[in-house]
């Protein structure tokens, strides 16, 4: 193993520290106002853009 010099610990770890980044395209959902991402079905509600697209929520009933 002596041809590692592209693959240094240091150039590793500057690479990974991208890899956990968070999506941060919260936007707030037209029917209910709730924290919704963005391109996606609202997951409180299952609205997409105006109920354009109903989507059948993963959970009914929220007992938060
Ligand atoms: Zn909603």
């Amino acid at each position: 193993m002596s041809r590692t010099s592209h693959h240094a610990k240091s150039k590793v770890g500057r690479r990974r520290s991208q890899l956990a980044r968070k999506p941060q395209h919260l936007t707030a959902c037209v029917n209910c106002g709730g924290p919704t991402l963005a391109h996606k079905a609202c997951p409180q509600c299952g609205t997409y853009k105006k109920a354009e697209k109903k989507v059948v929520a993963k959970v009914s009933k929220v007992a938060k």
